[in-house]
């Protein structure tokens, strides 16, 4: 469980970097996020998809990931205690990448306290309960058993697995209604009814929004954060209240 004193505001919260070698401008982004404004937060929270993929913990010295291993861990040794949850992407994602990039994991979903704030995490994509299709292989590729087995092939076998479940992923996202690649209304409700707390931070969808809910006489917020492309975007919570950063809000105020 994550820090409940307010020692752990201010923080910041990103999710669906998608860094790979072939996106240096989301990198260097993300490298100058790292060095810049998350030095001032005391928490880091990424909800998952920060690769575009990862293809097991023994990849973790591939140069492209020890570069953001170790960018993670200079900013770890600077005092921000970092904190993540994997994403559909980088599911894989363990003890070993947390390890070197000097993090902890989270589990999906989480519950974190900060200061009086009661905040539910999730990468999102459990919530997309709509696409049946996605369900059924998140289903699949969770399952332990499923993990081992394509653990114990070689890495130049998994990589090429997973280039060919991109290619499928992006085909198959061009077939479907956009309607139901979102959060399930329902989920989301059940999630914010279960837990109780007053609100979600979630990504996945790429969809940036604030969302009001009525949940049992209460009002909830779900807030969606912004996926990176060209510039770093992130939702920052001060202990009081939260305030988005990133290309997306500067156009949205014209
Ligand atoms: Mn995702």
């Amino acid at each position: 469980m994550p820090d409940t004193t307010p020692e752990a505001v201010p923080a910041l919260f990103i999710s669906d970097l998608h860094l790979a070698e072939d996106r240096p401008l989301a990198t260097a982004a993300f490298l100058g996020f790292l060095g810049g404004p998350a030095r001032e937060a005391r928490s880091l929270f990424i909800l998952g998809d920060l690769f575009e993929y990862w293809a097991g913990d023994d990849d973790t010295d591939a140069p492209f990931n020890l570069q953001i291993c170790n960018a993670l861990r200079a900013l770890s040794a600077t005092g921000t205690t970092i904190w993540f949850m994997t994403g559909n992407r980088d599911l894989l994602a363990g003890e070993g990448f947390a390890q070197a990039a000097g993090l902890n994991l989270l589990p999906d979903p989480s519950l974190i306290q900060l200061g009086e704030h009661r905040i539910v995490l999730s990468h999102g994509d459990a919530l997309c309960t709509d696409d049946l299709a996605y369900q059924a292989y998140r289903n699949q590729v969770r399952d332990p058993a499923w993990q081992a087995a394509f653990l114990a092939q070689a890495l130049p076998s998994r990589k090429a697995f997973i280039e060919s479940l991109r290619k499928q992923s992006e085909a198959a996202k061009r077939e479907k209604a956009m309607t139901i690649m979102d959060v399930n209304h329902t989920a989301v409700e059940a999630l914010l009814r279960e837990t109780a707390y007053p609100t979600l931070i979630h990504g996945h969808t790429h969809r940036p929004a604030i969302h009001q809910h009525r949940i049992d006489g209460r009002n909830c917020e779900r807030r969606v954060l912004a996926d990176w492309h060209d510039q770093a975007t992130w939702l920052a919570f001060d202990g009081q209240a939260f305030t988005d950063h990133g290309p997306s809000r500067a156009r949205s105020s014209l």
